[in-house]
């Protein structure tokens, strides 16, 4: 199963995939993650990406890309995977797309979490006060939800045009969001 999990920071991405991480033994590949392992073992990628993040903004499509092409060679990618935070643009998509096919890989789903950016907001402060994020200020955050407006929002009608895209309510509890995720995939 190839899957891509959509939707703003803080519409509970990273917590959709841990629960099929368990359900379907595929990995969760979270470019966000990824990124802030290079930038704590100060490679030069991470060294590159570090301001960018620090400000909410997309690291070049190039770095992503890169990271996630090698990632999608490892062996436990062969039975599946949940991409989480990637793609976030048309450029990435593109990108992803032309990657995959070279793989001989083809996704099977785009979920959408939908939530409203009020609630959002109020998320992502909640979970700054465990995680300790440096990126989850309010400044940032509302510099985040712009660029997912701007670059990753489009997503959203591009799968759908591929008839791979579909939505889930995010607002609804962990268990319900989980549930109507299981019942697309028939898992
Ligand atoms: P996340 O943990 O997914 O919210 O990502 C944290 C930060 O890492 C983002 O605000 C971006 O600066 C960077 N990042 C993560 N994934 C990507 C991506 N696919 N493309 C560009 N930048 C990314």
């Amino acid at each position: 199963m190839r899957l891509i999990l959509l939707g703003p920071p803080g519409a509970g991405k990273g917590t959709q995939a841990q629960l099929l991480v368990e359900r379907l033994s595929i990995p969760q590949l979270s470019t966000g993650d990824m990124l802030r392992a290079a930038v704590a073992a100060k490679t030069e990628m991470g060294l590159a990406a570090k301001q960018i993040m620090q400000r909410g903004d997309l690291v070049s499509a190039d770095v992503v890309c890169g990271i996630v092409s090698d990632r999608l060679d490892e062996q436990d990618c062969a039975n599946g995977f949940i991409l989480d935070g990637f793609p976030r643009s048309i450029e990435q998509a593109d990108i992803l797309g032309d990657m995959l096919k070279d793989k001989a890989m083809a996704l099977d789903h785009v979920i959408e979490l939908t939530v409203r950016d009020s609630e959002l907001v109020a998320r992502i402060l909640e979970r700054a006060t465990l995680s300790g994020r440096e990126d989850d200020t309010q400044e940032v955050i509302t510099n985040r939800l712009r660029v997912y407006q701007e670059q990753t929002m489009p997503l959203a009608s591009y799968y759908d045009e591929m008839g791979l895209l579909r939505q889930v309510d995010g607002m609804a509890s962990i268990d319900e969001v989980a549930q109507s995720i299981k019942m697309i995939l028939g898992v």
